[in-house]
């Protein structure tokens, strides 16, 4: 019986490394646990994203999926 699918979170609560604020939707790095909340994300889009599909991590650089 498999009780956890181990689902690729997209979105997670945590602390927005960009605005300090805790939200219940952030973006998540899984390289470096860069954090940012749904709201920075959309405000500074154009730092993190051109095609919408992924978005790349200004702390480390890696492309992660939307
Ligand atoms: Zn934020
Ligand atoms: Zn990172």
């Amino acid at each position: 019986m498999e009780k956890e699918k181990r689902k690729k979170k997209k979105l997670a609560p945590g602390i927005c490394d960009f605005c300090g604020e805790e939200s219940p939707l952030c973006y998540i790095c899984t390289h470096c646990e860069f954090t940012i909340c749904q709201r920075c994300f959309i405000e500074h889009q154009k730092l993190f994203t051109r095609t919408g599909v992924t978005w790349v991590c200004p702390n480390c650089l890696n492309w992660e999926t939307l």
